[in-house]
């Protein structure tokens, strides 16, 4: 596992101390697909305020997700818990490395209480890597979904959780906590992780997500990748394969973005038709639900895509007692 502490005080803190000395990569020009318009709506302003009101921190604005201003304007937005500094030092993401902050004892109410005012259906709630806690932020998921279902009972609730990564007991008191949906992203093929994802195993990874199907079936599981990291095709169908081994209900496959020259480069961007391939083919080996485009993102459309999730199922339980 890859745990980096930045442990010189007094000076301005860097966003990535870890990747400060890698050579700049070449950024490549986005495609016209991949063209978003700046947020200026006012549903954007407003969730914004909310945000910044209860002094929550967004995976939305910590990720520099292309999807801020459409996700903002219809009062969509997931929430980061732990704090806005992680453990590890992924490849891909733009959040920050460094040593966390303790843990906020108010955070579950605050989050729940914006959960309210912003009237949401749906939530997605994520956090950071938390190695340095003993059960890697277990049992502060808990008190969010608790403090969530407390406030605003009707509201569903994702998560979209770290790996937990040698926290014994770490998963199964989330599970037990009962979210609507468990997300865990993969996010690339195992031939990538050594350089994408260092900190992460990938078969831990697919292990996670087999296991909560097993400790509750009744919750939907989910899981993303990114492309445009350098993965072949047929990769990603394996890929495909292991995550239907683990029962996974929900695929998201998205392109990747490089956030700065310091991170893993765009090796290349990947086609909508490509895309729409890898949507088909998901759907035929089993998946409820597969998001295939280039600005799909684990959260966009989260909502939505739940009752999609719902009905699928309804239909195949339908159709199973029907046979
Ligand atoms: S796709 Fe997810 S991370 Fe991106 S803006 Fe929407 S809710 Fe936030």
């Amino acid at each position: 596992m890859v745990t980096v502490l930045d442990l010189v005080n007094n000076r301005p803190k860097a966003r990535h101390p870890e990747k400060a000395h890698r050579p700049d990569q070449e950024v490549l020009r986005k495609p016209d697909w991949i063209r978003v318009k700046a947020p200026t709506s006012k549903g954007y302003a407003e969730t914004r305020e909310i945000v910044k009101s209860h002094k929550l921190v967004t995976v939305c604005e910590e990720a520099g997700c292309p999807n801020i201003g459409e996700c903002w304007d219809k009062k969509h937005a997931t929430f980061m818990i732990m704090g806005e500094i992680c453990t590890r030092a992924c490849a891909f993401c733009n959040v920050a490395t460094g040593i966390p902050t303790k843990l906020d004892a108010n955070e579950p109410d605050s989050v729940a209480k914006a959960v309210k005012q912003m009237g949401l259906q749906h939530v997605v709630i994520t956090s950071v890597d938390r190695d340095d806690l003993k059960d890697g932020g277990a049992e502060h998921f808990a008190e969010v979904i608790r403090a969530i279902r407390a406030a605003t009972p009707q509201t569903t609730i994702e998560i979209l959780t770290p790996d937990f990564l040698r926290k014994d007991g770490a998963l199964e008191i989330v599970v037990a906590a009962k979210p609507d949906v468990f997300n865990h992203n993969l996010e690339t093929v195992p031939s990538n992780y050594l350089t994408v994802r260092p900190g992460a195993r990938y078969f831990h990874s697919i292990r996670l997500l087999q296991r909560v199907k097993e400790l509750d079936p009744s919750i939907f599981t989910k899981s993303g990748i990114m492309v445009g990291l350098g993965e072949e095709r047929h990769e990603v169908l394996q890929l495909m394969d292991d995550l239907r081994t683990a029962n996974v209900d929900f695929m998201t496959i998205g392109q990747y973005l490089q956030p700065t020259k310091k991170h893993h480069p765009v090796k290349r961007f990947v086609t909508p038709e490509e895309f729409e391939s890898y949507a088909t083919v998901g759907k035929t080996k089993g998946f409820l639900l597969v998001a295939s485009s280039p600005l799909t993102r684990s959260s966009h459309h989260a909502g939505d895509d739940f009752a999609k999730l719902r009905a699928a199922r309804e239909a195949k339980l339908g159709l199973v007692a029907a046979e």
